[in-house]
């Protein structure tokens, strides 16, 4: 049983003004449980899923020796007289699917093609290229160093042996994994359940997409920026739509979002002033702490736990993310505190995101004490060197410096200013967005 205050209490021994990112990621990693679940699911069906068991290989791939080359199969150990060039007789042909039935002897060859299966008695395939046609126009002959002992042979078991395991559970199933499935026959899988993740907008300022944009309000792109990162991670994603600052308004939606789903996702009235009214209402039935984070863009967040019921305790649980109002600000505190718990809840064992290191093409103003995540546009160069320019305006509203980019400048919490010419680490979109 939780008691309540637990999630203010992680982070007693920090500056509450000033969390170090990599402490909330520390802190968060730890209330990730993967969901139970399981379903059984046909291959096709399986891309982008979570494998919820190891797949252990039923049979070896290949299943029998194999020729990796078009040429001639026989047994490399005949050729032990020492004589400089070899002549074999043509005892018969083997394609893939069509195997040479028959013992080959010493001073025998066996046509092959490529994925033949190796015929009794032959260990090496010399290919087609360097043989030629002997005196008898059934026999080859080539040079004793053509080839060395199994060469051009493909081993039984040497992609997957039978009883290893091909797959690992937590693996998130890619297209080679699928073909890797396929090649051991199997045709259904094991996958966890896929995370149920609700979200809401607030604002009383907030238009939706259809709505006319009245003075003084903007349109909601959040819940479109949320559904779209929750999409790509292949999760459940539940639109609750646009809660007005409104507290009967916020608790129900919260409420029904707690009993409909493993995370909830909020985006605004976090920050200071609009969180006294947010901080009393998820007290009420839940335990959440704000937190100041180290991090721009992206300074506060809220993170905790609710309930379905009228009090911390009461109904189903879920754990909840108050982030930002700011369009910039939701997608870098998503990505950077909000993603690997997801995976991890989903069964899947993170992969860390890979990081470039880029020489920055103009410096970049940068203070000590807080981890930033500028919008990048990287390249190479001709010698394959990677360079980055910040895009234009690094405000946390700016959507359109997250479209014109294709990188996130992750700039250290000890980082100070950044001079041209210096390296920095770039994190590429491609794959992560
Ligand atoms: P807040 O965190 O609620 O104070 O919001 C910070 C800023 O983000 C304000 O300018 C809001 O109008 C803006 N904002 C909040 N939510 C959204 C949203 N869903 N879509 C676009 N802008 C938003
Ligand atoms: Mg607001």
């Amino acid at each position: 049983m939780t008691t309540q205050n637990e999630f203010s209490r992680c982070v007693a021994q920090y500056d509450p003004h000033a969390l170090p990112v990599s402490a909330a990621q520390a802190i968060v990693r730890e209330w990730a449980a993967p969901v139970a679940a399981v379903e059984r699911v046909a291959l096709r069906d399986a891309l982008d899923r979570v494998l919820a068991a190891d797949v252990m290989s039923p049979i070896d791939v290949p299943s029998h020796d194999n020729s990796a080359m078009d040429g001639y199969a026989f047994n490399h150990a005949a050729l032990t007289n020492g004589a400089p060039a070899v002549e074999l007789t043509i005892a018969g042909k083997a394609f893939a699917g069509h195997p040479f039935v028959g013992r080959v002897g010493a001073a025998q060859c066996v046509r092959v093609m490529t994925g033949a299966s190796m015929p009794d008695g032959c260990d090496t395939v010399v290919p087609q290229e360097v043989v030629e046609r002997g005196a008898d126009p059934a026999s080859i002959t080539f040079s004793a160093d053509a080839v060395g002992q199994g060469a051009n042979c493909r081993l039984a078991g040497e992609d997957l042996a039978r009883g290893h395991a091909a797959l690992r559970a937590g693996r998130v199933i890619r297209a080679s994994d699928l073909g890797l499935l396929a090649s051991l026959g199997i045709g259904e899988v094991n996958v966890r359940r896929r995370l149920r993740v609700a979200f809401f907008s607030t604002g009383d300022e907030l238009r939706s997409v259809g709505e006319p944009l009245d003075p003084g309000s903007v349109y909601d792109s959040n819940r479109y920026t949320l559904f779209a990162m929750l999409r790509r991670l292949n999760l459940d994603a539940l639109d609750l739509g646009v809660i007005r600052d409104e507290p009967a308004a916020l608790e129900s939606a919260l409420r029904s979002a707690a009993a409909n789903a493993d995370v909830v996702l909020t985006s605004g009235g976090v920050s200071v002033g609009e969180a006294d009214f947010t901080r009393q209402l998820l007290q009420t039935f839940g335990d959440v702490a704000f937190w100041s984070l180290a991090m721009r863009p992206g300074r506060p967040l809220a993170f905790g736990r609710v309930w379905s019921g009228d009090r911390p305790g009461a109904g189903r649980p879920a754990l909840f993310f108050g982030l930002p109002g700011n369009p910039v600000a939701v997608m870098v505190t998503f990505y950077q505190i909000v993603r690997e718990v997801l995976l991890l809840m989903s069964g899947a064992t993170p992969q860390p995101l890979p990081v470039i290191r880029a020489a920055s093409r103009q410096p970049i103003a940068k203070r000590a004490g807080r981890t930033e995540f500028q919008r990048g546009i990287a390249g190479q160069d001709a010698k394959g060197d990677w360079h980055v320019t910040p895009t234009g305006s690094q405000g946390s509203g700016v959507l359109s410096s997250m479209s014109e980019a294709n990188c996130f400048i992750a700039l250290g919490h000890d980082e100070g200013e950044i001079a041209e010419g210096e390296r920095v680490s770039i994190m590429l979109f491609d794959g992560l967005i």
